[in-house]
């Protein structure tokens, strides 16, 4: 029943000078709507707030994208009641006309492409292309799921002579999703749309530096149709309102990606009974990564520098998938390294919106201080092979490798979430193994080599949920890469995958004697 062949959306192609023009157009544009207000949208009303913030543009930060009203706890409690009683005719919703809510808002994204590639642009500093795929992510999640409720809302019959069996699904109730920064389109639309398709009333708290884009997501899901309460956008300080939404006994589910350290406290404070709980939590929770590619003696060097450049300094590093470790067998360990260095050495790094940008800023201030204060850790822990100096204006930290880690080191162990990469050498192919799976982590990892045998030894051994084999290990595609891992980086089964929505989904046997 997998379904192959589904109809990705296609990314822009900014080779065409048309596209070049409308996306400097949409930036003009956008540039002109800055600094305007965003308040939460509570039962179908935008609610003002006591607390409003700045969200300001990381590649210039004096820059205002939008101002930012954050809930209360008593407009939280507002929100869950609405939620509430919005549930049971959301419940009752045919299936078809949910899914239909999801296709008209992928098509609104369609529409509306350039002008949200600005947003993520200016809002995260994230450069176009990337921008642009993360676009394509949020409207291929939208058609996925739409598609796969409509799968699962077949059931199954389990029928013998004289007793029909029927297996349905049917919504748990009330999700909260938790949305990070770094993917602040693509995961927010991933998460809210699959609770939402599958019958829950969603309230969604962004991460509060990505929360205009996240403002324009509950934009196009009221344009598409979404009725009031069914889904609720609550931006709010996450300590907060977000510990305060999680400890609720009407909560049913809270999907979750971010940081390991949050990740683990929201499975256990949903873990615990409140008073009136009736239930016990699901928790979908994607945490980090400390991902690695071992290059071996037979790999095609060429190909292995330029996906490991590509792996490590996507988007300043700034995702959970992103390479942080190169583990290279001694053969070709200083030729990768000199090779790897040449090749990031010639990356350009400058302002998001810039067209010549391979590697922007970072997302703020205390990740720049705490990313440079590993950098500072590294100098002691191993040799810099390269540092790479960045402007001043921004929250900017140039590419940093080092050489020769201990595998054992802090810069080899935790995940940093910028633009530095530790290179550790390994005696054979099985040392390289024991080391990339020697973190707690088992996100993504990568292994370039034209030995069958590594090969196979790898898919059998590698201890990560997304293996990438001879290609660099981002951009996971709907469908065709489902995506997310085990131990330490996360619970829960695979975004833009079979098994996806079956967490957002309680299963029931209904049995009849005939
Ligand atoms: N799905 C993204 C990728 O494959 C990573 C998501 C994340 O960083 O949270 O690169």
């Amino acid at each position: 029943e997998r379904r192959t062949g589904f109809p990705n959306v296609a990314d822009t192609d900014y080779a065409g000078e048309d596209a070049r023009k409308k996306a400097q157009s949409a930036l003009k544009s956008v540039r002109q709507r800055l600094g305007k207000t965003y308040l939460p949208l509570i039962n179908g009303e935008y609610q003002t707030t006591a607390d409003i913030v700045d969200s300001v543009n990381p590649s210039n930060p004096s820059e205002v994208i939008g101002k930012i009203g954050l809930i209360s706890v008593e407009q939280a409690e507002q929100a869950l009641q609405a939620a509430k009683a919005a549930f049971p005719s959301w419940r009752k919703t045919p299936v078809r006309q949910r899914a239909g809510v999801l296709r008209k808002a992928a098509e609104l994204m369609e529409q509306r492409r350039d002008e949200l590639c600005a947003w993520v642009v200016l809002e995260v500093g994230k450069p176009l292309r990337e921008a642009d795929a993360e676009v394509s992510e949020a409207i291929d999640f939208c058609r996925y799921y739409a598609d796969e409720v409509e799968r699962l809302d077949q059931g199954h019959n389990y029928d013998i002579p004289g007793e029909n069996n029927r297996y349905v699904y049917q919504p748990r109730g009330i999700a909260v999703v938790i949305s990070p920064w770094n993917f602040p389109f693509a995961i927010a639309t991933g998460m809210t749309v699959a609770a939402l398709v599958a019958g829950n009333c969603t309230l969604l708290k962004p991460a509060e530096v990505s929360t205009v884009i996240a403002a324009k997501l509950a934009e196009i899901l009221v344009d598409a149709g979404i009725p009031k309460g069914v889904f609720q956008y609550v931006p709010g300080k996450g300590s907060k309102v977000g510990a305060y939404m999680v400890n609720h006994p009407d909560v049913h589910l809270i999907a979750f990606t971010g940081s390991q350290e949050v990740g683990c406290r929201i499975f256990s404070d949903a873990a615990t009974v409140q008073p009136g709980q009736k239930h016990l939590k699901r928790v979908i929770a994607e945490m980090g990564g400390k991902n690695a590619l071992i290059v071996d003696e037979s790999a095609d060097l060429d190909q292995a520098v330029a996906g490991a450049v590509q792996s490590a300094f996507g988007y300043s590093g700034q995702k959970c998938s992103a390479c942080s470790r190169v583990v290279v067998l001694e053969p070709v360990y200083d030729a990768f390294v000199e090779r790897f260095v040449e090749a990031t050495r010639s990356l350009n790094i400058g302002p998001a919106e810039a067209p010549s940008t391979q590697v922007g800023p970072v997302i703020d201030a205390t990740a720049r201080d705490r990313i440079r204060e590993y950098i500072e850790t590294g100098r002691q822990e191993a040799k810099v092979a390269l540092e790479m100096s960045a402007p001043d204006t921004g929250y900017f930290i140039g590419p940093v490798i080092f050489k020769d880690v201990s595998p054992n080191a802090k810069i080899a162990q935790e995940e940093i979430f910028g633009p530095v990469v530790a290179v550790i050498p390994a005696k054979n192919f099985q040392e390289a193994l024991d080391i990339a799976n020697g973190t707690n982590y088992a996100l993504t990892g990568g292994l370039y080599s034209r030995t069958p045998s590594h090969i196979e030894q790898a898919s059998v051994d590698f201890e990560v949920g997304n293996l990438y084999i001879n290609r660099t290990i981002t951009g996971a595609i709907v469908s065709r890469q489902p995506f997310g891992g085990f131990k330490m980086s996360g619970v829960g089964s695979k975004a833009g995958g079979p098994d996806y929505l079956l967490q957002f989904l309680e299963p029931r046997t209904i049995t009849e004697n005939i």
